[in-house]
């Protein structure tokens, strides 16, 4: 089955959470699962083939899709972390919540300027996350090479935020 349909089918929707008027894509069954979990990283990695030296994934549930991509592709694997999790110098990119902000972290010297990179994560929502992971890469001069998501929740318009950027999403909802 094509990785969409598998998405399609394993999600759970959870309304209200994390609070009232939230409508939650829980993918934990879409990795829990052996076959979809394959079919999800190999059709990430495959829309970015050849373009990318690493790939990385955002905390926490994307360590586990770059993990498994950058297994699948024999590259290294590089964390993006939520502040003060990383314990050598660091770039730090701030965005917004719907109420506040949030940081996020990459070590200064993890990948050597000039290389490319995939960044993976679960979902994109409003983009932030993700915006602010390219932003921390493009600040230590590596070239993005793609963004790939499981899903895409449209109506949040994420992509407006990852303009200029190729972004791969394998279910838009
Ligand atoms: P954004 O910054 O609004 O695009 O939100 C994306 C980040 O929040 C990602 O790291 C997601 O893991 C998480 N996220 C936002 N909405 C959902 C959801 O409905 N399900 C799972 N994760 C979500």
């Amino acid at each position: 089955k094509p990785a969409g349909e598998l998405i399609n089918s394993l999600c759970a929707t959870i309304p209200d959470y994390p609070q009232p008027g939230i409508s939650f894509k829980d993918l934990t069954p879409v990795f829990a699962d052996g076959a979809a979990l394959k079919a999800v990283v190999d059709a990430l990695v495959e829309s970015f083939k050849g373009q990318f030296d690493a790939v990385a994934g955002v905390e926490a549930r994307g360590f586990l899709l770059a993990a498994a991509a950058a297994y699948a592709t024999g590259t290294g694997v590089i964390t993006v972390r939520k502040a003060g999790k990383l314990p050598r110098e660091v770039v730090s990119e701030d965005y917004a919540l719907e109420y506040g902000t949030a940081t996020l972290e990459l070590h200064r010297t993890d990948l050597a300027p000039g290389s490319r990179v995939l960044i993976l994560d679960d979902v994109l929502a409003t983009g932030g996350t993700l915006g602010a992971a390219a932003r921390l890469f493009e600040r230590c001069g590596i070239h993005v090479a793609g963004v790939g998501v499981v899903m895409e929740l449209d109506d949040l318009g994420g992509r407006a935020a990852l303009t200029g950027h190729n972004v791969r999403s394998l279910l838009r909802l």
